[in-house]
């Protein structure tokens, strides 16, 4: 039988944490994984979880990025896991990387310290040696430049050089892979989703991102912003006329992202007059969909 982990001891980096019991939850507050909670079945679950080194990284860069603490509950462990970057994603590890650094500068040439022991999760790495594998991949494309000597392993002072600054912007948002998906959570329209709108976005090389997948993460609206900003491309389906789904496809506009418009053949009528004059796909079954969308997000995006 698995040992029980100790109090005071951090269930994703297994280091000496600030915990704090409440009931079944446990809140931890780590300086390597950021702030999070988990109930006690859980925890003891994360603490043997062949995968807890991803989790790190996701509760560290949710903490860095000022969000509210994640909540980690074992009925979504593979949900989340399906977000985050693989092990052997060096391209996104090198990006998150360059987006800390980013986020830690305070102006150009900022020089931002590095400690490894401490941030090897920002890159989603196992331990300190991953992390400086991918310094020293980032340092080697020009993208980060270092500054004076190390006083501890793993630490560098580093400068965010214009080339990494370029390949930040230009790679978080036209290079992603991600399509955010807007329409309505009714359980009837789940074959929608399930046979028509998720494989077609697969079928053509992109990532659905389907927000009542995500509602245990944080606050519902700030994740709906944040994820219409990143991805490449919004498919809306105004099928049930929803007053969410006009929002998200607004917002993508607005950001200049494509929009795809799509709605059940027998309901076209009932679209908002006002974006009724957009070329809408209007489908009568979910295979009729897939078809549809597949051939619109060749012609119109690109498959990747
Ligand atoms: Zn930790």
């Amino acid at each position: 039988m698995a040992i029980q982990p100790a109090h005071n001891i951090c269930p994703l980096c297994k280091e000496s944490a600030r915990e704090q019991s409440s009931g079944f939850l446990r809140y931890f507050e780590c300086q390597r994984c950021g702030d999070f909670d988990v109930d006690q079945l859980s925890g003891n679950t994360l603490y043997y979880h062949e995968q807890a080194h991803r989790f790190s990284g996701f509760t560290r860069e949710e903490t860095e990025s000022d969000k509210d603490p994640v909540r980690l509950r074992q009925k979504n462990f593979n949900i989340i896991l399906q977000q985050l970057p693989e092990d052997d994603d060096l391209e996104t590890k090198c990006l998150k990387l360059l987006l800390h650094v980013l986020r830690k500068s305070a102006h150009l040439g900022a020089v931002v310290n590095l400690r490894g022991l401490l941030d090897y999760p920002i890159t989603y790495s196992r331990n300190v040696d991953e992390f400086e594998f991918i310094v020293d991949e980032v340092v080697a494309r020009g993208l980060l430049r270092t500054v004076g000597t190390a006083a501890e392993m793993g630490a560098h002072s580093v400068v965010l050089t214009t080339a990494g600054r370029n390949a930040v912007s230009r790679k978080s948002f036209a290079e992603s892979s991600d399509a955010f998906v807007a329409m309505w959570f009714h359980p009837k329209l789940n074959s929608v989703y399930l046979d028509g709108i998720e494989p077609a976005i697969r079928d053509t090389g992109y990532n659905p991102i389907k927000v009542d997948n995500l509602h245990f993460l944080t606050k519902i609206d700030e994740k709906i912003v944040e994820l219409i900003r990143a991805c490449r491309f919004v498919v809306a389906d105004f099928t049930g006329n929803r007053g969410g789904v006009y929002f998200e496809a607004g917002l993508a506009m607005a950001w200049e992202k494509p929009v795809i418009w799509l709605c059940r053949r027998s309901r076209i009528s009932r679209v908002h007059f006002d974006t009724r004059q957009f070329n809408h796909i209007a489908w009568d079954t979910p295979m009729d969909l897939r078809r549809q969308l597949v051939d619109r997000i060749r012609n119109t995006i690109g498959g990747r």
